[in-house]
């Protein structure tokens, strides 16, 4: 993030292509105060470049004048891109770099959503329940998630009711990792109202597959297709219940191979049975070849012409001294956080996948026009979006541990993301 961002109120700073708008700058703090003895000028410059211009300096210059130690500005933004606004002083000394993204009308319109939809707790393999692991999901800056153990729907739920009674503006939802009985494929129900991993224990459920499989004669009789059957059944029933049917980890390495056979793999790649592609999984370190043959095979299955909704996903089985907990996460364009909008948004392709490494810097996966405004969210935008969050998040942890005035506090924090954002789209005059 640019300085200038922490010393200076600039807004709005996302705005719409091909159109003008009035951008305001006022210093935050005395050590930047404007002067009226001062001449100041605004330079614009586009990150896509123009062709014949090759340095800043050949950008044109707007004079400006601060009034009540604010500068006032309209500007052209031409295109959908990321610009940088250059506040200089007459003599060319730069006072600030401001950074702002102009949107086409389509994306201009929808927010981005922070959220994980695969995690567990110690109803499973993980270390924390439901509620800390919920918490602890704000603490990072997620605005939504869903709670996915394995065989176990129930801990989504008491994630949800640990916080019915508290105003958060965290939104949870169902969720659980489907294990289909003699299958290697684990399935994410992301919001699915109901669970399936249930459901295999019913006769309905043999009968149904055995029924799914005398049509899927693209695959060869035997143990593939009896797999392929029961991944199709319940990705269906997902689908049923509401949810977004997710494919996760397909080159997770178990047992010196990959735990599903690749045989598997293409037919969920070539069919695409499935919802959304966990792009970016929940992978150690050590395990970093995972997620990268699944990056290369996306791009693959993408040049063949298929279009393949994605998400990022932590896996994680620990907030707290574990690795994975806020490595990856999911940056969905949506209407809303509300699960249909989610949902709607991430299959018709309004998502990225995210890798945002202890120390490293963060990455973002997917279709190129929505990676470039990701970067901007990233590095100028979340940085402000997870403060709020990370205060949101601790009185979680309070109110989960049993302090109930942290309900109350929680209740005066409600909105402050939506009331940041409404300014940053200079939606809130
Ligand atoms: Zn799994
Ligand atoms: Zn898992």
């Amino acid at each position: 993030m640019r300085i200038a961002h922490r010393y200076y109120d600039c807004s709005p700073r996302i705005v719409r292509a091909k159109k003008k708008t009035t951008i305001t700058i006022k210093p935050l703090f005395d050590h930047r105060k404007f002067h009226d003895d001062i001449s100041y000028q605004i330079g614009l410059i586009p990150m896509l470049g123009v062709p014949g211009t090759t340095r800043q300096t050949d950008f044109q210059r707007t004079p400006v004048t601060p009034k009540d130690n604010a500068i006032t500005v309209t500007l052209d933004f031409d295109a959908e891109q990321e610009y940088t606004l250059l506040l200089e002083q007459g003599d060319g000394k730069v006072v600030g770099e401001f950074v702002l993204y102009a949107l086409n009308q389509d994306l201009f319109e929808l927010r981005p959503y922070k959220g994980d939809t695969h995690m567990h707790t110690n109803y499973s393999d993980g270390k924390e329940s439901p509620a800390f692991v919920a918490a602890s999901c704000r603490k990072i800056g997620l605005d939504f998630a869903a709670i996915t153990d394995h065989h176990r729907y129930a801990p989504s739920l008491e994630a949800m009711a640990a916080f019915s009674d508290v105003d958060i503006d965290l939104r949870l939802y169902p969720g659980e990792e489907v294990h289909p009985p003699s299958n290697p494929v684990h399935i994410v129900n992301f919001g699915g109202s109901f669970s399936v991993n249930d459901l295999f224990k019913t006769p309905q459920y043999e009968e149904q597959v055995a029924e799914l499989e005398k049509t899927l004669t693209f695959v060869p009789e035997g143990p593939a297709r009896r797999i392929y059957a029961s991944c199709v059944w319940s990705f269906e029933k997902i689908r049923e219940a509401g949810g977004l049917a997710i494919f996760p980890h397909p080159y997770w390495v178990y047992g010196y191979k990959f735990d599903v056979p690749e045989q598997i793999t293409d037919l969920l790649f070539e069919h695409q049975p499935y919802d959304a592609l966990e792009l970016i999984g929940g992978f150690h370190v050590w395990q970093a070849e995972s997620n990268m043959l699944q990056v290369a095979r996306y791009h693959e299955e993408r040049a063949k012409g298929k279009t393949i909704p994605i998400v990022g996903a932590t896996d994680s089985h620990g907030c707290e001294q574990a690795d994975l907990f806020g490595w990856y996460h999911t940056i969905v364009f949506a209407k809303s956080a509300d699960l249909n909008d989610l949902i709607e948004a991430i299959r018709g392709l309004n998502s990225v996948a995210v890798e945002a490494l202890p120390n490293e810097r963060v990455r973002a996966f997917g279709p190129f026009r929505l990676v470039c405004y990701a970067q901007f969210l990233l590095r100028e935008i979340f940085p402000f979006h997870d403060e709020l969050c990370l205060e949101e998040g601790r009185l979680m942890l309070n109110y989960a541990a049993g302090d109930k005035r942290a309900a109350e506090a929680l209740s005066k924090l409600k909105g402050r993301v939506e009331k940041l954002y409404d300014k940053m789209w200079g939606c809130d005059s």
